[in-house]
């Protein structure tokens, strides 16, 4: 099967990236520091990134990792870094702080014809709160997204019975549908998007931070579609899971007028398009435009997001559409 030895490495090291990352989560003190862009990022942030590009390395040297995280706050923070390196010695017990570094800068790779990206916790603030956050990697060729992998440790693997089995590995190839394992590899199903065809039936799912979408506009969007169930809302690319497994029908990602140069980066969306497209939906910007992964970090190409169960994707395009010339 094409991408057998891809998908295999992005399972396993996103798996071992979630154990450490869930370690530190049950832990009561999470060490956080600030981003130049006042985000936070969190030592688990620093260890996922290290743990997956460390493994990623060794097996594929010459492909460029293009991953949210770099090592230089850290640098500026010895106790920081000390806990880093702790944690990742509970996976490689030789580890040194200068190879943490390394592995973490391994992640400053560039663009090219082939390449992985990362993001080693999507939702770092939900990760913080307790709530959903999300370990994503993706495999992009010629700017079209080939393998991804999306483990939300968080998320229940059967919504019937949400206080059992927490934890869901996604994992799609092109061509190849996409599946949902649990985090001990022990049970796996293929997943598809809702086939539900009435617009009062579908739920839409949205972003917690009300920075991220514009929600004035999505509520004039839901009165001229018939929408009448409250949005759901959840941090981080766990919304494509939850969409690709028909949990939600449409997820929305509209720039508010003050942010309406925001472009989206690649690592925080990757992944997830790939789960809802193999799993039967459709991914567009709100123009109608396929996502383009080939011309940097940031997604220039595109406005916004809008994901969907495939069927519900030309009328939705209409409506956002109408939506826009009315404002
Ligand atoms: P979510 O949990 O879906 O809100 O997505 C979290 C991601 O939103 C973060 O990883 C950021 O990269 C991204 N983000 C930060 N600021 C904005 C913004 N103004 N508009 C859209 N996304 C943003
Ligand atoms: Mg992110």
């Amino acid at each position: 099967m094409a991408y057998e030895k891809e998908r295999e490495i992005a399972i396993a090291t996103t798996t071992l990236a979630a154990q450490l990352t869930e370690h530190i989560r049950y832990q009561s003190t999470t060490s956080t520091l600030e981003k130049p862009d006042d985000s936070p990022v969190t030592i688990a942030d620093f260890g996922a990134q290290a743990l997956i590009c460390q493994g990623l390395s060794a097996i594929f040297p010459d492909d460029p990792i293009i991953g949210e995280e770099d090592a230089t706050l850290l640098q500026e923070s010895p106790d920081a870094l000390t806990k880093v390196t702790e944690n990742v010695q509970r996976f490689l017990p030789q580890a040194s702080d200068d190879q943490v570094i390394d592995w973490i800068n391994r992640g400053n790779g560039q663009i090219s014809q082939r390449y992985w990206t990362l993001d080693p916790i999507d939702g770092t603030k939900g990760f913080i709160r307790g709530d959903q956050y999300a370990v994503a990697l993706a495999l992009i060729e010629e700017g079209r997204v080939k393998v991804g992998v999306l483990v939300c440790p968080a998320l229940p693997f059967d919504p019937q019975n949400p206080q059992e089995n927490q934890g869901v590995i996604f994992v799609a190839v092109e061509n190849q549908g996409t599946e949902m394992i649990d985090l001990d590899h022990n049970k796996s199903c293929f997943i598809h998007v809702n086939r539900v065809k009435e617009w009062h039936e579908l739920l839409r799912i949205e972003s917690l931070e009300t920075r991220h979408s514009d929600r004035q506009q999505t509520q004039v969007f839901d009165h001229l579609l018939g929408i009448t169930k409250p949005p759901e809302k959840m941090d981080s690319l766990a919304k494509y899971g939850v969409v690709a497994r028909g949990e939600a029908d449409i997820y929305l990602r509209i720039p508010l007028p003050h942010f309406i140069t925001w472009k989206e980066n690649i690592w925080d969306h990757a992944a997830g398009i790939i789960l809802v497209e193999e799993a039967g939906g459709k991914v567009t910007d709100l123009n109608g435009k396929p996502l383009d992964f080939s011309c940097g970090i940031k997604m220039v190409n595109n406005y916004g997001i809008v994901a969907s169960n495939g069927w519900s994707h030309r009328k939705l395009l209409e409506t956002l559409h109408t939506v826009n010339r009315e404002r």
